[in-house]
C-alpha cells in the first residue's frame, strides 16, 4: 500500500482549507483503518472552513484533517478488533466516547463527558484514509451506495430529534430545513406523522422540502409563521416542533405555535443566550422540551438503518450534489449559498493500484 494520502486539511486559522499529502494514519490495537469513499459536508465543517467565532474557540489541534460524515471500506484492523473485518463497508459514529463515565455506563454515550469528535478534536474524514476506534464503526449493507451511507450520521441527528417522542398521526413543524432539517422532514413523514410543515428563509430548501413530501412550506421572512401555523391547525398549534435553526426568534415563535401539552425538541444551536417566557410558553402550556445532541449509541443507528432499508426516505433527492474531493472549494461555496441539500465529496474513486 502507498504510504501517503491526500487529505483536505485546515492548516492555520482563517478561511479555507488545503489539499495536502500526509502519511496514512497508523492504527492502535482497538482501531481500524478505513479507505474513505464518500464524506458529506456538515454545517460544522462550514463553521471550520469559514473559521467563525465558534471554530476559532473550539478547534485546538491545527493542522488537522476536516470532515466527519463518511462511508468507506475497512482495509486494516487492530489486533484486538473482533466485530469489524477487512472488506466491511462502514460508516462512523463521530463521537468517540470513553465508555467509563456515568453517562456511558448508563446508556447515554451521546452525552459522554469525555467525548472527542472526529474532524473537530482529531483528524477527520476528508482524506483517503481515516483511523477510528472499531467501536465507532457501523457496518453498512454493501448494496447501499457510499454517497448515501455517508449521510447516516446527520440522518441520525434528524432521527434522534424527530423520534425523541411520538410522531405517529401528529402534526410536526420542522423549523430550519437546512440539510438536517430536510432529513427531519423526510424522517417525520416516513415515521407516520399526519402532516409536516417546513419553515425556513430559503426558497430553494423550502421547495426541496415540498418536493419530498412536506405538506406546507412557510417562508418566515415573508409570512407570519405563528398565524400561518394556527390557520393550518384550527388554531391549536402543532403537536411537535423540531427546532433545527438555532435562531432566537424562530425558537420563540416555536413556543408560540406549539400546541398545549406539545413537544419542542431542540437540535439547533443558538450562538447567544436566548430569552424565553418560561411561565407563558413552557409552564402554563404544559409542554415538554428536549435538548438533542448527537445520536443515541446505538439505538439511533439501528433506527437510521431500518428507515433506509424501508425505502421510505428520499436519499436521492436529498443528496443534491456529489463531487470529487478536488472540487471542495465549489462544494463549500455551495454550502454557504444554501442552494443545496446534502453535498457529498467522493474519495478513492479511481482504481486503487
Ligand atoms: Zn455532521
Ligand atoms: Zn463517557
Amino acid at each position: 500500500m502507498q504510504e501517503t494520502m491526500i487529505s483536505l486539511s485546515k492548516l492555520k486559522p482563517g478561511k479555507g482549507m488545503e489539499l495536502v499529502h500526509k502519511p496514512i494514519p497508523s492504527i492502535e490495537d482497538h482501531e481500524i483503518l478505513i479507505q474513505v469513499k464518500a464524506a458529506s459536508i456538515c454545517g460544522t465543517d462550514v463553521h471550520i472552513y469559514t473559521w467563525d467565532a465558534w471554530a476559532a474557540g473550539r478547534i485546538k489541534n491545527l493542522p488537522q484533517t476536516m470532515g466527519h460524515e463518511l462511508a468507506g471500506i475497512v482495509v486494516k484492523v487492530g489486533s484486538r478488533v473482533k466485530r469489524i473485518k477487512v472488506g466491511d463497508h462502514v460508516s462512523c459514529e463521530t463521537h468517540i466516547v470513553c465508555g467509563e463515565c456515568e453517562f456511558c455506563r448508563t446508556g447515554q454515550g451521546h452525552i459522554c463527558v469525555n467525548t472527542q469528535v472526529l474532524g473537530v478534536d482529531r483528524d477527520g474524514a476528508f482524506a483517503e484514509y481515516i483511523a477510528v476506534p472499531a467501536d465507532n464503526a457501523w457496518v453498512n449493507d454493501k448494496s447501499v451506495p457510499f454517497e448515501y451511507s455517508s449521510i447516516q450520521e446527520p440522518l441520525g441527528n434528524a432521527v434522534h430529534t424527530v423520534l425523541s417522542g411520538p410522531v405517529v398521526g401528529k402534526s410536526v413543524a420542522i423549523v430550519g430545513v437546512g440539510p438536517i432539517g430536510m432529513l427531519a422532514v423526510d424522517v417525520a413523514k416516513a415515521a407516520g406523522a399526519r402532516v409536516v410543515y417546513a419553515i425556513d428563509i430559503n426558497d430553494y430548501r423550502l421547495n426541496l422540502a415540498r418536493s419530498i413530501g412536506a405538506d406546507a412550506s412557510i417562508h418566515s421572512l415573508n409570512e407570519d409563521v405563528v398565524q400561518r401555523i394556527m390557520e393550518l391547525t384550527n388554531g391549536l398549534g402543532v403537536d411537535v416542533v423540531c427546532e433545527m435553526s438555532g435562531n432566537a426568534k424562530a425558537l420563540n415563535q416555536a413556543f408560540e405555535f406549539v400546541k398545549l401539552g406539545g413537544r419542542v425538541s431542540i437540535l439547533g444551536v443558538p450562538t447567544k443566550t436566548v430569552e424565553i417566557d418560561v411561565a407563558k410558553h413552557i409552564v402554563f402550556k404544559g409542554i415538554q422540551i428536549h435538548g438533542i445532541t448527537g445520536r443515541r449509541m446505538y439505538d439511533t443507528w439501528y433506527q437510521v438503518k431500518g428507515l433506509i432499508e424501508s425505502g421510505k426516505l428520499h436519499l436521492k433527492e436529498l443528496v443534491t450534489h456529489v463531487l470529487p474531493y478536488s472540487k471542495y472549494e465549489e462544494a463549500f461555496e455551495l454550502m454557504e449559498s444554501g442552494q443545496c441539500g446534502k453535498i457529498v465529496l467522493m474519495f478513492n474513486q479511481e482504481e486503487v493500484k
